[in-house]
């Protein structure tokens, strides 16, 4: 399962989105409409591109992938449905591609791991160790692919970052993870993301850490 952060629709849909959802420890927003580089380039066009290709990657060595949304929605979905579309799906993997809105001089990317959390319908204690052993592969094949540096203002250089407040994380009884893939808001790392050979790059090494995932 592949989770294409935000919709490129949602800023057209700031009433629906902004509707708090159950999110079992906490009450959260439906969705937002994700960062944006300076010119403009948006996360949401951004995560669809790059999970596409990390989808044709996929589905070329076998695996068969399934999309929380594929711009073919008016907006979100909200991250409690997409945490239990991976559910349903009953999905050995999921990665939610994502970029960051840090502040500019930020700079890399990061693997958001669930932390284990116990609340209403959130449960991941289940879900934590697997999905920490996802986003080591997924973190390791990115950095050989792009070659970009873990985080520098997040996670103390290791790339990862274990958090308990995603609705998208807490919901899911499937292993996932999050990827920021960089930050949109500083001037470099927005040269890498909005170039195509680099999101291509990103992808490869999106689909080759859920392949040593899947292959253990
Ligand atoms: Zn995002």
């Amino acid at each position: 399962m592949l989770d294409p952060g935000h919709n490129p629709n949602n800023r057209d849909h700031t009433a629906e989105i902004s509707r708090h959802v159950d999110i079992g420890t906490d009450e959260k927003e439906c969705d937002t409409t994700g960062t944006a580089t300076d010119a403009g380039y948006s996360e949401a066009s951004f995560t669809l591109d790059v999970a596409r290709h990390a989808r044709a990657l996929l589905e070329a060595r076998g695996a068969t992938v399934k999309f929380t949304q594929d711009g073919d929605r008016a907006f979100g979905p909200c991250v409690d449905e997409r945490a239990r579309i991976g559910n349903s799906a009953h999905a050995d993997a999921v990665v939610s591609v994502h970029a960051d809105g840090a502040p500019a001089g930020d700079r890399g990317f990061h693997v958001i791991l669930p932390k284990s959390v116990r609340g209403g319908d959130a449960d991941t204690s289940k879900i934590a160790a697997p999905s920490r052993r996802l986003g080591e592969r997924v973190r390791g094949e990115f950095m050989d692919a792009t070659h970009s540096e873990p985080a520098d203002y997040i996670g103390d250089g290791s790339g990862l970052n274990v958090r308990g407040d995603l609705g998208g994380l807490n919901l899911s009884t499937v292993p996932k993870v999050f990827i920021e893939c960089g930050n949109m808001r500083d001037s470099k790392d927005a040269a890498e993301l909005t170039d195509p050979k680099w999101r291509e790059r990103a992808a490869l090494g999106i689909a080759q850490g859920i392949t040593d995932f899947l292959n253990g």
